[in-house]
């Protein structure tokens, strides 16, 4: 709890510093801008005309990424509703496997019934992509990628941070690098990464672990080095709203006479 409480903390903290920063700078932009265009009219020369072009091009380059910094630092509110987690994974599939490359051997294994859940569609597919490009990250020769869905009971204390009752799990697989214990312990920081500059922002992992925080859930990492990593989300079950998939169940039809 601790732990979760710091995480929260720290990533508000984050938030509202990038947030702050970002805003002021926008602003300074802003009067950039309209100094620009008052020197552009006054202009002498033709001359001129390429390096006004070139100083709007900069500053339009400045507003766009202070927009990405402020989309980043606004914490978003979610949009929770109730979803089956099997039809969101379906029809986020060609985007996720878009994500892969030809060397990597990607399966999606649903369980063929499944409760639903309560949670932001946008954020649950963006979560998603993540764990997918991680995996993909972790296999640059190629592997295997699994994305599994299950319904599960918990007891008390078997995952840690959550309390006994109904989940569904999925989880995304892979057979690559794994991780060190040090960098499991540190992966849900934001910003933590041992990707190369310009390939990992450490974000990805802070930002799904967040918000199934949020969601009532959790998030395990299960990865051993050399062998592979699998990553589980647990979101809990609403109950009475199975979904069957009806392509897996044996219909038996009784033909009474
Ligand atoms: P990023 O992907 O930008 O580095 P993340 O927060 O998503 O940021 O991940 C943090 C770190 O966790 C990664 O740099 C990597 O070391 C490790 N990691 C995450 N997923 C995997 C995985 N599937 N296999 C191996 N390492 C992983």
């Amino acid at each position: 709890v601790n732990a979760a409480l710091f995480q929260a903390q720290k990533m508000e903290s984050i938030g509202q510093l990038t947030g702050g920063i970002a805003h002021d700078f926008n602003n300074l932009l802003s009067v950039l801008a309209s100094g620009l265009e008052v020197l552009n009219m006054q202009r002498a020369s033709n001359a001129d005309a390429r390096t006004f072009d070139s100083m709007r091009r900069a500053i339009d380059r400045g507003a766009t990424l202070t927009q990405q910094l402020l989309a980043f630092a606004r914490q978003q509110p979610l949009q929770p509703e109730l979803h089956n987690v099997n039809r969101l994974i379906t029809g986020f599939e060609s985007v996720l496997r878009r994500a892969g490359n030809a060397s990597i051997e990607f399966d999606i294994a649903l369980a063929p019934s499944l409760p639903s859940t309560v949670l932001d569609r946008a954020r649950f597919e963006s979560a998603l992509l993540n764990l997918v490009v991680n995996a993909r990250d972790a296999m640059p020769e190629g592997g295997k990628l699994l994305i599994r869905t299950n319904a599960v009971s918990l007891k008390q204390q078997e995952v840690s941070g959550l309390a006994a009752g109904d989940y569904v799990k999925v989880s995304v697989c892979d057979s690559g690098s794994g991780m060190s214990p040090e960098t499991i312990r540190r992966a849900f920081e934001p910003f933590f990464t041992t990707k190369e500059v310009g390939k990992g922002t450490g974000l990805g992992l802070s930002q799904v672990y967040g918000f199934i925080k949020q969601s009532g859930g959790e998030v395990v990492i299960k990865s051993e080095l050399g062998k592979g990593t699998e990553i589980s989300i647990y979101l809990p079950a609403v109950h009475g709203s199975d979904e069957v998939d009806e392509d897996k169940t044996e219909t038996v039809l009784i033909v009474e006479d």
